[in-house]
């Protein structure tokens, strides 16, 4: 084993402020980027490179290329466009193309004329006059030998405030010469991996100063074996972080849940409708999982309309009849009501109470709630965020349930863990209607065991998917008059390209205005994220009982809400969404026996991406292959729904890229935490630092 033997200092125990040049000022800048130790620096890795070793023939330019040109200035002029820059028409023996500077000293001006010969640096754009280099490092090249070009490639380093590129650089040639007399250890046991086991130290020292005849296109894709090397390492740091959490809330113990069969059976007798095979499959999962000892951790994925929350209600049912509370939680207000509305429906017949706490509740009625949860009263509790804030005390918690959770962060899935565990005993079911392709699943849940509910209710016909143009918005308000007619309900729903709640809700309302005025025949609803609870409600309950027979809506209703009767599907502007969010709405219809329709009223002209999206969905019912598709075509921080909270926040590996690793990465994982567990912190730490999320859990 190379681990551990060699008795020279360590990298990871030697301040930054060893280098050269590193006073308290620039120590706590690196501080704050999260570098502290010379290892720490070390695994700072760039983020792509440059190539300033050669100088391409300006005819031989691409765009987009960041490039070193040689040549003589012929025309310079200061030209008037929207913005007044200055222009310089450069030229060597092979072609022709103009620096442009927006801003310009004087001097500048003096120096850069005709005759002057250059070497610039800098990235060609397609610009007015064809390629540009828009302020182009340069030095003039007069007479005498010019400035020795690099001898290697150039790296960039994930921007940092306050330190430069050259600090940077010079700050990891001083880290990398230390390498030599210093160790930085082989974490990777050996006899855990063979064939992908390229020494730590010839890796980094490769990719902070590649030499110049590396293939850069490799390092700039990240497929170079270095770099697959390092992305290895740092997802099976993730990975094994994630396993750590698993096996510390395990051995923490949980009160153990045998079945309450004659409980479940009543259940099942009232519920008018009898489980499918999935359900019953995935309810005898959880239901041995709660009977264990220890804290069940799983994840239910299911389509649209899999039946999840009777799945729900019996794992509910089976901390109820072993004197237990349970809590369930909803990402939003509507789902959340939803919710209760079911449990209430199906348990309060057996003499169940169901709680209830929501972020828009009086003062009174929380606090009166509060009460009930604290003394037991409350059974099952079903909430939104409202569920994690402090002063929510249970009498005994049993189990969490997490609905919807693609909507929550894995930083709130461990919080509300980490409220339940207060109580030390509960067991955990997450469940998500996002299908998650497998190699996300595989890296974001290592800490969760995974069932999957395959298999629709008996009845449900697929939705058919079209795309129309806005420019024929006319024939599709007729198509929902006609539906309306025929006593079906329509959804119309509006998005936006911002975020912003007061905004969507702003457009929703003109556009209820408009369909109220061109369908006068039609009653129409409106539901916003800025209506009341009580409104909102309100046009929840008239639509499902058929008094309204169009719904307008804003993606409020994405998650969730279930009326059987509505067949027709409006969604404007779907290129907005994600794919997983555009099924996610479809999945509002088809739930009940009549074919149904989801028309994608999209504005022209539409990009090839978007028409690519729109196509998939126009294809394929399958939650599964969809994620597929979204994973594909946006990445792993859109498809986790990640990307504002930063949480997949991988310095070099990449999930689509190096996904195909994962499976190894599963059996590397398991073999260090059985074999070598005395190297779980340190890669832990090497790569996910101290801002480590899940450190301390
Ligand atoms: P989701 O998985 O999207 O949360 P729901 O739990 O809301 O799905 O279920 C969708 C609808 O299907 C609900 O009306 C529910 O009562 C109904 N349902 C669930 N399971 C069955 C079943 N086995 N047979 C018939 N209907 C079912
Ligand atoms: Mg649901």
């Amino acid at each position: 084993m190379t681990s551990v033997v060699n008795t020279a200092p360590s990298l990871a125990q030697v301040d930054v402020t060893a280098l050269k040049g590193v006073g308290g000022q620039l120590a706590e800048k690196l501080a704050k980027i999260h570098i502290h130790s010379i290892q720490d620096l070390l695994f700072h890795l760039p983020l792509r490179y440059m190539d300033r070793t050669r100088v391409t023939p300006i005819g031989g330019v691409q765009p987009m290329a960041s490039v070193v040109i040689e040549g003589e200035i012929r025309a310079s002029d200061v030209v008037f466009g929207r913005r007044r820059s200055l222009m310089c028409r450069l030229q060597d023996g092979t072609g022709v193309i103009s620096l442009r500077f927006f801003h310009f000293t004087a001097a500048q001006k003096k120096r850069l004329v005709p005759g002057a010969r250059l070497r610039c640096f800098g990235e060609a754009r397609r610009g007015a006059s064809g390629l540009e280099l828009y302020h182009p490092e340069y030095d003039f090249l007069d007479g005498s030998s010019p400035p020795p070009l690099e001898s290697r490639l150039t790296p960039v380093y994930p921007a940092t405030e306050g330190i430069t590129q050259q600090r940077l650089r010079n700050l990891t040639e001083q880290a990398l010469e230390l390498m030599g007399s210093h160790t930085l250890q082989e974490l990777i046991p050996d006899d855990a991996w063979k064939r992908e086991a390229y020494p730590l130290s010839e890796a980094l020292a490769f990719l902070h100063h590649p030499p110049k005849d590396a293939p850069i296109d490799e390092l700039l894709l990240g497929t170079h074996p270095y770099q697959q090397r390092l992305a290895f390492e740092e997802l099976l740091a993730h990975h094994l972080s994630m396993l750590r959490v698993r096996q510390k809330i395990q051995a923490e113990g949980a009160q153990p849940l045998p079945t309450p069969q004659r409980l479940l059976d009543r259940f099942q007798q009232q519920l008018g409708f009898k489980l499918t095979g999935a359900q019953q499959r995935v309810a005898d999962e959880i239901a041995a999982d709660l009977s264990q000892p220890f804290p069940m951790l799983r994840l239910v994925q299911g389509d649209v309309g899999s039946g999840k929350t009777v799945v729900a209600a019996l794992a509910a049912l089976q901390a109820v009849g072993n004197g237990l509370q349970a809590a369930i939680m909803a990402p939003t207000e509507i789902l959340a009501e939803q919710h209760r509305k079911s449990f209430t429906q199906w348990l309060e017949p057996l003499g169940i109470r169901v709680g209830w706490l929501s972020g828009k509740q009086k003062v009174a009625e929380r606090r009166q709630q509060l009460a009930e949860i604290v003394s037991g009263e409350a059974q099952v509790i079903v909430g939104t965020h409202a569920l994690f804030q402090d002063d929510v005390e249970f009498a005994d918690l049993g189990l969490t349930i997490i609905d919807e959770q693609h909507r929550f962060g894995v930083h709130q899935r461990l919080a509300l863990r980490e409220k339940a565990r207060d109580k030390r005993r509960s067991h955990q079911l997450i469940m998500t209607a996002t299908p998650i392709p497998r190699t996300l699943a595989m890296s974001a849940y290592a800490d969760l065991d995974c069932s999957i509910i395959d298999e629709l209710p008996p009845g449900r016909t697929p939705v058919s998917t079209v795309a129309i143009s806005n420019e024929r918005r006319h024939e599709v308000v007729e198509r929902v008059r006609a539906a309306c007619l025929e006593g079906r309900q329509a959804y119309w729903v509006c998005t936006l390209i911002e975020e912003s709640e007061a905004l969507e809700a702003q457009a929703a309302e003109a556009v209820a205005q408009s369909l109220t005025e061109s369908l006068a025949d039609i009653r129409v609803g409106l539901v916003h994220g800025r209506l009341k609870a009580a409104d909102k409600e309100q046009q929840m309950e008239l639509f499902k009982a058929g008094e309204l027979q169009l719904l307008v809506a804003t993606t409020v209703i994405e998650v969730g809400v279930d009326v059987p009767n509505a067949s027709l599907m409006i969604i404007e502007n779907p290129e907005r969404l994600g794919l997983a969010q555009l099924h996610q709405l479809r999945g509002r219809v088809g739930r009940g026996s009549a074919a149904s329709h989801c028309v994608l009223l999209y504005g022209s002209p539409l990009s090839q991406y978007s028409r690519e999206r729109l196509k998939v969905m126009r294809e394929t019912n399958d939650g599964f292959v969809i994620a597929e598709k979204d994973l594909e075509l946006r990445g792993p921080g859109e498809v986790l729904g990640t990307r504002q909270t930063g949480e997949v926040n991988f310095r070099l590996a990449d999930l689509q890229r190096d996904g195909f690793l994962l499976p190894r990465i599963k059996e590397v994982a398991g073999h260090i935490m059985s074999t070598h567990p005395e190297v779980v912190e340190a890669l832990i730490s090497r790569w996910l630092g101290s801002s480590e999320n899940y450190a301390s859990v």
